[in-house]
């Protein structure tokens, strides 16, 4: 278990599914909080992002564990996006990287970004619409709360003109940031917020004395999540290869998490809150 002063690069997460003994000790008899990423954690990544369908048994994994105990999405798609995705109704879902958010049964939503966010964001909407009209394979999500724009169908000699345009339609607009992950450049409001603080907020409100939380994701934004629980709960990088990481553990790929969260449904303990 690394500590929080520990950085990335000193460490590699040993194996999910092979310290079961050591995380089971852990675990027993407390009420989990577990978060979990959409993309490349709870489905494989695709070409087109439209395309990243939950499994049935997934599905049903969530479900099962969400029964025991408390369970969210964290994820860069829309919340609407996420929740119509998943299509279980008693969990909890960020959505935008935690811009927007909503806690189940209570049917707020919740929202981080200001409208001079939003009107920047609509302006680099508009503007890359034109700019990347060229450009073969080029997707541009528009998430009201923030920007995704995806090049993995892009040729290799244009992913330079994707990358650049993104930030030059973004440049001058200090309401907004710019930053990369994988095959996606992403446009956001430039509030100190991430995945991480979405994750504390979420776990603030679930007030559940003894819990511990959990954050299981693959991308470079996951990162912050890690970091940010690397204190007082475990976090779980979904990776094929070892990677410097900030997660204390690993996992191979969507089906090893999905193992992983049957096998913690079988936990003795939890509380559903
Ligand atoms: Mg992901």
């Amino acid at each position: 278990v690394p500590s929080p002063e520990q950085s990335a690069a000193d460490h590699i997460a040993p194996h999910a599914l092979a310290a079961q003994p050591r995380l089971e000790a852990r675990f027993r008899n407390r009420p989990l909080l577990v978060f979990l990423d959409y993309d490349g954690t709870l489905c494989p990544i695709v070409s087109r992002p439209e395309d990243a369908q939950l499994a049935p048994s997934m599905r049903e994994a969530l479900a099962h564990l969400a029964a025991r105990h408390r369970v969210g999405v964290v994820s860069g798609r829309s919340l609407a996006d996420l929740r119509a995705r998943v299509g279980l109704s008693d969990l909890w879902y960020a959505g935008n990287h935690g811009f927007e958010w909503t806690m189940p049964p209570s049917p707020t939503v919740h929202r981080e970004a200001g409208e001079a966010h939003l009107a920047a964001l609509a302006a680099v909407a508009a503007q890359l619409g034109t700019a990347l009209a060229g450009i073969r394979g080029v997707i541009l999500e528009d998430k009201r709360y923030s920007l995704s724009i995806h090049y993995r169908l892009v040729a290799a000699g244009e992913v330079d003109t994707v990358i650049g345009a993104v930030h030059a339609a973004a440049a001058g607009r200090p309401e907004l940031r710019v930053r990369g992950g994988k095959c996606v450049v992403e446009v956001l409001p430039s509030i100190d917020w991430h995945k991480g603080r979405a994750v504390r907020r979420l776990v603030e409100a679930a007030a559940l004395p003894g819990a511990v939380p959990i954050f299981i994701g693959d991308d470079v934004t996951d990162e912050d999540a890690f970091r940010e629980l690397s204190g007082d709960g475990v976090g779980v990088l979904v990776s094929a290869e070892p990677r410097p990481t900030d997660a204390g553990y690993r996992l191979r790929d969507v089906g090893e998490v999905e193992r992983f969260l049957r096998w913690l449904a079988s936990l003795a303990g939890g509380i559903r809150a």
